[in-house]
């Protein structure tokens, strides 16, 4: 029924939190016909025979959803070919992707002459896919102001300026490399944002997908729930919530991805406060609210059309009755 193009398992030292086995497992109770996974494990997936490892995992689960994988960016050009080379050879690499602004793990090309570097380098391999950007500007990030004892300073810290500017960036650095895939901001979360991206679309192929909680939670959640809604980008005020969810009922915006990201409780209400919540669980429920607001054709472009149509993967469409109690699967659950 859907596909979720934004999931972290994170098979490895922090199986923990979530494994691909039990990611799989809960997708198919919430009726995806395939999930993508993402590369900021640890260690992170950089490499050909990492991805072929991974893929390998997914495997053995047997699991009627389909199991795609980004593979992690780097400035080292002999790496940048090794990920190209497993997008080219193995079917379930569905693309790369870049932390143009660290988040989890220590996945990040974050000065500007570095991600110039990756695109042209993208583009003199005839690179032709997705490149997913994680897009917040690091220079833009103010570090000293968060204060976890009032968790909505997590805002201030790394504003939505970040995340236009880093948009702005990564868009012109794809032109000026002349780069023939696509671009795909991640999580886009400020209405700025998704307007540049439009600004973009006739002159090269981008894309933006949102997820539930940019279009439903404002930051006062961080005041009311405190550090379980800490994620990156964090939330915003409600005007730009109301404007995400008004673009994405609008077509203004490719795809929903719910940036599944479990961790342990532990680990967000105490050092080192992680970013991320489990998005999974949520995501039926967040479509039945939907609904009523667009078109059934819309519904089926955000959730799958524009999806399969963007990465050119033959997915069978599986159908069953989503479940909606899968929150209890998880330590906590941030839309509670
Ligand atoms: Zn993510």
């Amino acid at each position: 029924m859907f596909i979720d193009p934004h999931v972290h398992c994170r098979d490895g030292t922090q199986s923990y939190k979530e494994t691909i086995a039990h990611a799989l497992s809960v997708a198919e109770r919430a009726g995806m016909s395939a999930i993508f996974d993402m590369p900021n494990t640890d260690p992170p997936i950089f490499r050909f025979e990492q991805a072929a490892e991974r893929i390998a995992l997914a495997r053995q689960t047997k699991s009627p959803v389909w199991y795609g994988l980004y593979v992690g960016l780097s400035a080292d050009r002999e790496q940048i070919v090794d990920a190209v080379r497993a997008y080219d050879e193995l079917p379930e690499v569905v693309g790369c992707k870049m932390f143009a602004g660290h988040s989890t793990g220590n996945l990040g090309v974050t000065d500007e002459k570095s991600q110039q570097f990756v695109y042209d380098t993208l583009a003199e391999l005839g690179y032709t896919g997705v490149v997913a950007v994680h897009c917040e500007k690091e220079s833009l990030m103010k570090p000293l102001l968060w204060n976890p004892l009032q968790p909505v300073s997590h805002c201030v810290v790394r504003p939505p300026q970040a995340e236009v500017a880093s948009v702005r960036d990564q868009l012109s650095f794809a032109r000026i490399a002349d780069f023939n895939g696509t671009v795909h901001v991640a999580h886009i979360s400020v209405p700025e944002a998704v307007d540049i991206v439009e600004s973009y679309r006739k002159k090269m192929s981008v894309t933006c997908g949102v997820t539930p909680y940019h279009c439903l939670l404002d930051s006062s959640a961080l005041e009311k729930k405190g550090l379980i809604c800490k994620t990156n980008p964090p939330l915003h005020i409600k005007p730009m919530v109301d404007q995400m969810m008004d673009y994405l009922c609008s077509g203004a915006i490719d795809w929903i991805e719910s940036d599944h990201a479990p961790h342990l409780l532990r680990e967000k209400l105490h050092e080192p406060h992680l970013s991320g919540m489990p998005g999974m669980p949520f995501y039926p429920r967040f479509i039945q609210q939907i609904a009523p607001r667009m078109s059934t054709h819309l519904l089926h472009d955000v959730t799958f059309g524009n999806i399969q149509k963007k990465f050119g993967i033959d997915i069978p469409q599986r159908h069953c009755e989503p479940q909606t109690d899968l929150a209890r699967e998880y330590e906590f659950d941030g839309f509670g």
